[in-house]
């Protein structure tokens, strides 16, 4: 498990991933899960086209402010809700 204090520090997670893109949009914080970086690079990889990450970690005020799951994977660092380019938005988690 990968926990980033600071997102904004710029640490790279993947070839196209950044810790900051799963902060937590309240306090910044981020908790990655490994292997959900794993496979949304191999999404990316697949599929040649930037995968926008709408939203990573959620710290429990936060999860709970937009209405989460009591035991939602964001809470873990092993969810992520994203966007590709033209496509609808859809969740992935491991
Ligand atoms: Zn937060």
């Amino acid at each position: 498990m990968l926990c980033v204090k600071l997102a904004e520090e710029g640490q790279r997670l993947s070839e196209h991933f950044q810790a900051r893109e799963f902060a937590c949009s309240c306090c910044g914080m981020a908790l990655v899960h490994p292997e959900l970086v794993r496979k949304l690079q191999g999404l990316r990889s697949a599929i040649g086209a930037p995968v926008y990450v709408t939203s990573g970690y959620r710290c429990a005020g936060c999860n709970a402010a937009v209405g989460g799951a009591e035991n939602s994977y964001h809470l873990f660092g092993m969810a992520a809700d994203i966007w590709v380019g033209g496509s609808a938005r859809c969740s992935w988690r491991n």
